[in-house]
């Protein structure tokens, strides 16, 4: 799992829409764009050519795109008007293949303990501050059905059950709250407990209807992988998706803005392409928690997550797509709706997160702004 996600998330009601097939431009296309660069850590200091933005963004709208054309969109769009032509492109090609009805979903956390150690550097549960890691503290049973009534109260459709990783396995408790949460309530259901089920767990949530089953990658750079996530595999995470396609499961995706370069960030959002049962995949920002090893890190930039955001719905149209932050911790959460929907985010917001000691109820405030821009929202 990744906590600094949760913004948006869900199973989505009908046949999931999975990655599209790889398309490619001509040659000659491919050399009027910026060729990727590697470790290109500074943003504003890459320039683009006003055709090669065009041309890369024509090939955005024809969902045709690859590295060096999605860097050139990157960079590129670090002018405003090029941000808006960007962002108008993507949002035309979500509602082109998705519409404009929004789900509304809910996200749970915690309902398996995270036996990483040490923990993840921007994870609440690497902080000092008792408080802040106590928020990540797993739930009882209990505390996991009414959990999960109270998002069908506030009108959730359907419910993320988020838990940590455990190499040693979380399939029997897994198990158990599905089980229990689907006695008591109608919601479609999804989870993310990282790469700690068997196959004979991951095939039983099929059966189940469970989907998707959520992996984050947060970062294809294994350098930077093993520095934020000194206790993490992405071996076995890479491992585990495939495992879920192998058994015929729909896949959930989150990478993170904030832990490597641009280009990482882009190649991350690409590499959905290698899964080709990804059905959901989200953009988290960083942002520094108190206590953390990366207490004073500087926060990544909102404004280049829905760069990446819009990046990824021409790349990818028919996938639920948007940002996943934590309300708890990122005051910029609520602003982060209208703008991931300019940028071509949806079609699934959760809009009420339960923690061991805090519930959020968002859903009448994004009902609201989803219908003031002309979206429908149940
Ligand atoms: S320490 Fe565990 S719960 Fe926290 S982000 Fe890492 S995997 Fe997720």
């Amino acid at each position: 799992m990744n906590c600094s996600r949760a913004r948006t998330a869900g199973s989505t009601p009908g046949r999931p829409q999975r990655v599209p097939r790889t398309r490619r431009g001509s040659d000659r296309e491919r050399s009027k764009v910026i060729p990727a660069k590697r470790n290109t850590d500074n943003v504003g200091r890459i320039p683009v050519e006003d055709h090669a933005f065009e041309v890369a963004l024509s090939r955005g709208r024809a969902a045709d795109v690859d590295l060096d054309s999605a860097l050139t969109l990157f960079y590129g769009a670090n002018r405003q008007d090029r941000a808006r032509r960007l962002f108008q492109a993507a949002a035309q090609a979500r509602d082109t293949a998705l519409g404009r009805r929004l789900t509304l979903s809910a996200h749970l956390h915690m309902i398996t303990r995270c036996a990483l150690s040490p923990s993840c550097k921007y994870c609440s549960l690497s902080s000092s501050i008792p408080s802040v890691s106590d928020e990540r503290s797993p739930l009882t049973l209990r505390e996991v059905i009414a959990g999960a009534r109270f998002a069908e109260k506030k009108g959730a459709r359907s419910l993320v059950l988020v838990g940590g990783t455990d190499p040693d396995g979380s399939d029997e408790r897994l198990r158990k709250i599905v089980a229990r949460v689907r006695a008591v309530t109608d919601l479609d259901l999804a989870v993310d407990v990282g790469p700690s089920l068997s196959e004979r767990t991951v095939r039983w949530l099929g059966r189940q209807s469970v989907s998707p089953i959520y992996c984050s990658m947060e970062t294809i750079d294994e350098k930077v992988f093993a520095v934020a996530k000194p206790g993490d595999d992405l071996g076995a995470r890479r491992r585990f998706m495939e495992m879920v396609e192998r058994s015929g499961g729909h896949l959930g995706n989150v990478v993170m803005n904030g832990l490597g370069t641009p280009e990482s960030l882009v190649r991350t959002l690409l590499e959905s392409r290698r899964f080709p049962h990804t059905t959901h995949l989200h953009i988290s920002t960083f942002h520094p928690v108190r206590g953390t090893p990366w207490a004073r890190r500087r926060p990544a930039s909102l404004r280049s997550s829905l760069k990446a955001l819009a990046i990824a719905r021409l790349a990818f149209p028919t996938l639920q797509l948007g940002l996943a932050e934590v309300g708890v911790e990122n005051p910029r959460d609520f602003a982060s709706v209208a703008s991931q929907l300019a940028a071509g985010g949806g079609n699934t917001l959760a809009g009420v997160l339960v923690y061991k000691n805090l519930r959020i109820d968002h859903m009448e405030r994004i009902r609201d702004q989803a219908t003031s821009l002309g979206f429908e929202a149940s």
